[in-house]
């Protein structure tokens, strides 16, 4: 899935979608007919032929806008020239995943790009079509910016027309049909008066066969064995329909140099059913110097733990570790790539290979300091105490996710309420994940004052950990503080601006922080946290959620100071594309 930390910030499609470039030449396999012929026009409800022009929003420039252009940009020495080749395989099948995935988003999608191209669309109109693959404005709830079409919740996984309940009845006319119509793996298509479930290897055949055989080629280059064996197995899949052992090979990557992802994972396309995958693709490179970090970290996880405000009966022992991989990212296709931009990521998704082998997060380095200079430092230009501004910086941004991760590994896990086993999860029911996300966004600062006293971590981090902590408080809430992050940033952030840790300057209107007061306050919370979640409280918990979860008039204005000023996310360029040229 991908992760909260991730949110939204935006991608764009700046290698067209819809031409292979010097990608392998590939027919693309058939798809089926636009679901309408005509279009709506919005305010009439007459259906008009298809050859009338398409409707685009006015403010399709304002909407661009809202992405801030960005070089996804790394350090050629740190690939070896053996790897540069395997690398130039990969981006050309994830060129091809891309190109599966428009179709998965709509079927009407190409036609539809076309008629732009037609009809001489502005290019801001072509280039948010190609940011969202598709016609539909995934910042505005998928409400159509080209065209009135609502976007259909079968996405192009299933007949455009067909209903959930129609679905459900036939699963349940036909049992033996029932496994490949859920599958993750396949689409679902009319023929005559029948439904079929055609899996992907056939659906897109021509596509898949050509990246198997790219990733294949990949895999003869690559030497970096476990790595060979992934990719040997992910083309295998493609042409078989079944994924386990190439998800299973993923887990084994170990040391490789590059950490890669190519296949069809999430499900929040399918609106219909939340069953079929999307294509997509990470190209990334193993971080040095964030890998070193945590290594080093990890050695003082006993210490660390045993400084948590929780008395010792209550840890308990976690279940499968979840290792954390720091990347810099090259390259990205596919369902990834749409809309805002992926900041971190854990995979796979097949609860099977979670259950032997664990997953594993992936933390995207370069498209996280993207995000903080684009988007965090305005944001902390408007919102933060100017004296404290030259205090935040991505070093110590990227250390605080860091710990925010480490953090979700600490405290209780296996408990026990009312003399019966269960877990904390489980005890604390729809509010865990809230709950959860703040006690690692405490946990971690606690964790973070620790390590500096004790010089895991700079000197320098006691002054910057707190502020920039601040600052990230207002682009994880820019969006709504319903999700479970969002909301457990607000917990957090009204606890300790109660506290006296942060406080307000009602004449600049600007947050600052209380220095005297920060450990203190934060070591409290997460007394708080570590104990309802120990005790499996549920009313603890919603307590200090219907306490704190509100969003206080001055939050709101500082809110509404960012709208339509500070970039929502980056639209990237892959410098990978123009440099991969002379390898
Ligand atoms: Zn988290």
């Amino acid at each position: 899935m991908v992760l909260s930390f991730g949110r939204p910030l935006a991608a764009a499609a700046l290698v067209s979608i819809f031409t292979a470039c010097s990608g392998p030449a590939t027919k693309p396999d058939p798809v089926p007919p636009p679901a309408a012929e005509t279009e709506k026009v919005a305010g009439a409800d007459k259906v008009v032929a298809a050859a009338k022009k398409l409707v685009i929003a006015t403010d399709v420039d304002k909407r661009l806008a809202q992405f801030a252009p960005t070089d996804v940009d790394f350090d050629e020495k740190l690939i070896k020239p053996a790897f540069r080749k395997v690398l130039v395989k990969l981006v050309q099948a994830a060129k091809i995943l891309d190109d599966i995935y428009l179709d998965q988003v709509s079927a009407d999608n190409r036609a539809l790009r076309a008629k732009l191209v037609a009809q001489q669309a502005p290019q801001a109109a072509l280039d948010y079509f190609d940011v969202m693959y598709g016609p539909w404005d995934r910042l505005e709830g998928d409400k159509p910016f080209v065209g009135s079409g609502h976007k259909p919740h079968s996405a192009g996984f299933y007949p455009a027309d067909l209903t959930k309940e129609q679905l459900e009845a036939w699963i349940k006319a036909h049992p033996a049909e029932e496994k490949a119509f859920r599958g993750y793996f396949t689409v679902i298509r009319r023929q005559g008066d029948k439904l079929i479930a055609v899996p992907y290897s056939e659906a897109y055949k021509t596509r898949l066969t050509a990246a198997a055989k790219l990733l294949r080629e990949a895999a003869k280059l690559s030497p970096h064995k476990a790595l060979s064996k992934y990719l040997e197995l992910r083309a295998a899949a493609f042409v078989s329909n079944d994924y386990f052992d190439s998800d299973m090979a993923w887990m084994d990557l170990g040391d490789s140099p590059l950490e890669v992802v190519v296949g069809p994972y999430e499900v929040y396309e399918d609106r219909l059913m939340g069953y079929k995958a999307a294509f997509e693709a990470f190209i990334n490179l193993r971080d040095p110097v964030y890998s070193a970090r945590l290594q080093k970290l990890a050695k003082y996880n006993t210490q660390v733990e045993r400084n948590l405000p929780l008395p010792k009966k209550y840890f308990t022992k976690r279940g499968t570790a979840s290792p954390i991989s720091v990347v810099i990212e090259l390259f990205t296709a596919g369902d990834t790539r749409a809309g805002v931009q992926t900041a971190a990521f854990n995979l796979p998704n097949d609860e099977r290979v979670r259950t032997k082998k664990g997953s594993k997060k992936v933390m995207l380095k370069n498209v996280t300091e993207a995000k903080f200079n684009k988007v965090l430092i305005p944001i902390a230009k408007r919102v933060v105490d100017e004296k404290l501004i030259s205090s935040i910086d991505f070093d110590t941004y990227f250390t605080d996710i860091l710990l925010h991760e480490m953090a979700h590994g600490m405290g209780p896990g296996q408990i026990t309420v009312g003399g019966k086993k269960t877990t904390v999860n489980r005890a604390l029911k729809e509010l865990y994940p809230h709950i959860e996300e703040c006690k690692a966004d405490i946990v971690g600062l606690v964790n973070g004052a620790y390590l500096i006293k004790k010089r895991g971590l700079p000197r320098a981090m006691a002054k910057k950990l707190p502020v920039t902590y601040l600052a990230g408080v207002f682009r994880a809430t820019r969006f709504g503080t319903e999700e479970a992050h969002g909301k457990a940033v607000l917990v957090a952030f009204n606890y300790l601006r109660k506290g006296g840790a942060f406080t307000y300057d009602a004449k600049t209107k600007r947050f600052s922080v209380d220095y005297t007061k920060f450990d203190k306050v934060v070591r409290a919370l997460a007394g708080e946290l570590l104990m309802l979640q120990a005790k499996g409280s549920y009313a603890d918990a919603k307590k200090l959620i219907d306490t704190y979860g509100k969003i206080s008039p001055e939050m709101q204005q500082a809110l509404a100071s960012l709208k339509g000023v500070v970039p929502v996310d980056i639209r990237p360029t892959y410098t990978i594309l123009t440099k991969m040229k002379s390898w």
